[in-house]
C-alpha cells in the first residue's frame, strides 16, 4: 500500500526536500510513499494571480485568502485522509500521533506562510493545527518535511531494521539510553563494562535504568505517562 502525501503550498520546489535522500528516498522511488507537491498559486483567479491580502482590522503582513486555498484544497479528491495545516496554534506533534498517521493511508497538509491563513478555510474545510514546537518558523513547509520525515520512518519497509523503530525515544514513554561503538577506549573514555558482558538481560535492565535516569533529569514531564505505560 502507498501511503499519499499532498502538499499545498506556495513553494513546491522545497518538495521532496531532504525526504528525496537516504532512506525516505529510496522508500519513495520504490513507491512506498508519494508526495504531490500543489502550488496554491495556481488557484488565483486574478490578473495578478494574488494568493494574499492585508489582514481585516489592520495590522502588520499578510494573510493566505481563504477562496484561493479552498480551491486547491478541493483540487484533491476527499479521500478521507486527514487534513492538517502546519501551524504554531496548532496541538504540538507526538510519537503517538505520528504513528495514528502512519497507520492511515495518508495526509494533506497545507503549509501556511505570511501571518497565517483566513480562520474560515480552517472552520470550512476542517483543518487540524499541528504545531512541531513553541518556536516561529517562516513558513510551514520546514514544519511539512518534519512531520513527513517522522511517518516515512516508520512505514512499512521503509527502516532497514524494523526493530531500531521499537526502542527510539517516546515509543515507550521514556528518553533513550545512551549509545555506544568501538573503539573499546575512545579519548580516555571507556565503553560502560556491563554492554561488553555478553548477559542481555543485565544489559536491558542497565538501558531501562539509564532512560529512567536520563528522562528524570532532562523530561520529567515524560515520567507519570512512562510509569502507566502509555
Ligand atoms: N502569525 C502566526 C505565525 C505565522 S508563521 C502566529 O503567530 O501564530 C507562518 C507560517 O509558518 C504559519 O502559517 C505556519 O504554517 C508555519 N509555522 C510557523 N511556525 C510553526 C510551528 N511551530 N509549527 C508548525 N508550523 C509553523
Amino acid at each position: 500500500m502507498t501511503f499519499k502525501a499532498s502538499v499545498l503550498t506556495l513553494y513546491p520546489d522545497m518538495f521532496p526536500g531532504h525526504l528525496g535522500q537516504a532512506l525516505a528516498g529510496r522508500a519513495l522511488e520504490r513507491g512506498d510513499w508519494s508526495l504531490d507537491a500543489v502550488q496554491i498559486r495556481d488557484f488565483a483567479l486574478d490578473k495578478h494571480r494574488s494568493v494574499d491580502d492585508t489582514p481585516s482590522g489592520g495590522g502588520a503582513g499578510m494573510v493566505l485568502k481563504p477562496d484561493v486555498l479552498a480551491r486547491a484544497i478541493d483540487s484533491i479528491a476527499d479521500d478521507g485522509r486527514p487534513r492538517l495545516l502546519m501551524s504554531p496554534r496548532g496541538r504540538p506533534l507526538t510519537q503517538k500521533r505520528v504513528r495514528e498517521l502512519a497507520e492511515g493511508e495518508g495526509v494533506v497538509i497545507v503549509c501556511g506562510r505570511f501571518e497565517g491563513i483566513d480562520q474560515r478555510v480552517i472552520e470550512a474545510r476542517h483543518l487540524e493545527e499541528v504545531s512541531i514546537g513553541d518556536y516561529i518558523l517562516s513558513g510551514g513547509e520546514p514544519a511539512a518535511l518534519i512531520l513527513l520525515d517522522a511517518v516515512v520512518r516508520i512505514l512499512p519497509g521503509v527502516m532497514g531494521n524494523q526493530l531500531s523503530g521499537v526502542h527510539e525515544s517516546f515509543e515507550g514513554g521514556l528518553l533513550e539510553h545512551p549509545h555506544y561503538t568501538r573503539p573499546q577506549v575512545f579519548e580516555g573514555r571507556e565503553i560502560p563494562a556491563v554492554l561488553t558482558s555478553g548477559n542481555h538481560a543485565v544489559i536491558e535492565a542497565w538501558r531501562h535504568d539509564e532512560a529512567l535516569k536520563l528522562t528524570a533529569e532532562r523530561r520529567p514531564d515524560l515520567l507519570p505517562k512512562a510509569k502507566a505505560g502509555k
